[in-house]
């Protein structure tokens, strides 16, 4: 058991140093890329999928989405009009790393788009361990996860640049305290930026599109 720590250290240092080749071809394309993390049905695709028509005409987006298996995501984001969807398959790993992305990136010339969009495979604890070598992350929180989350998956909300909270137009039927949700933010992560929105009713919506197009324009 005492060896255990080193090699998960190990391991992490030599995806931190793909990370950072990662971010350095990115950056040098002229890209703005996020890195969407959140549990399972919190609603990372819908999001996505809501996005990419609001972004038509003013955006080139690639999307680039991790799962543990099938390409039901990458096509129901092709199919919502990005101009690139690439699928990832960890075969069994309930994360993405630096070096998938790597190889994601090289199917991609990435000179010809303005947003890269990540989704990782959903999971609360180890995509916030991999860096990705995006410029920012983002956790998509919902309403039906439960106010409770900030306290019990720490990790994953202290290291992140934006808090989506999805499905709030369920606020009416779900006892979730939002004070209570908030102040387990806010101990973890002050003052971060937060989305409150509903990719059911597109409420919220206009204030992430303006964000994202804000960040990926200023890289032109
Ligand atoms: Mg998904
Ligand atoms: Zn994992």
């Amino acid at each position: 058991m005492t060896t255990r720590v080193p090699v998960v250290e190990k391991i992490l240092s030599a995806n931190d140093r793909i990370a950072e080749e990662n971010h350095a071809r990115i950056e040098s394309a002229g890209v703005f890329s996020i890195n969407i993390m959140a549990a399972p049905g919190a609603g990372k695709t819908s999001l996505i999928e809501q996005t990419l028509p609001r972004l038509k005409g003013k955006l080139r987006v690639a999307v680039v989405d991790g799962d543990i298996a099938t390409s039901i995501d990458a096509d129901r984001a092709a199919k919502a009009g990005a101009q690139a969807a690439i699928q990832i398959n960890t075969g069994g790993d309930c994360h993405l790393d630096a070096i998938m992305l790597r190889s994601a990136l090289e199917q991609l010339d990435l000179t010809q788009f303005d947003l890269l969009i990540v989704e990782n495979v959903g999971n609360l604890v180890c995509p916030a361990s991999f860096k990705l070598g995006t410029h920012k992350s983002v956790l998509v929180a919902s309403i039906p996860e439960g106010d409770d989350k900030p306290y019990k998956y720490p990790g994953m909300y202290r290291g992140v640049d934006a808090l989506v909270i999805n499905k709030i137009d369920l606020l009416p039927y779900i006892p979730f305290k939002m004070d209570y949700f908030e102040r387990g933010v806010q101990v973890l992560n002050p003052g971060v930026l937060t989305f409150p929105l509903s990719c059911r009713t597109g409420e919220g919506l206009d204030v992430w599109i303006e964000w994202l197009t804000q960040h990926a324009t200023h890289k032109k």
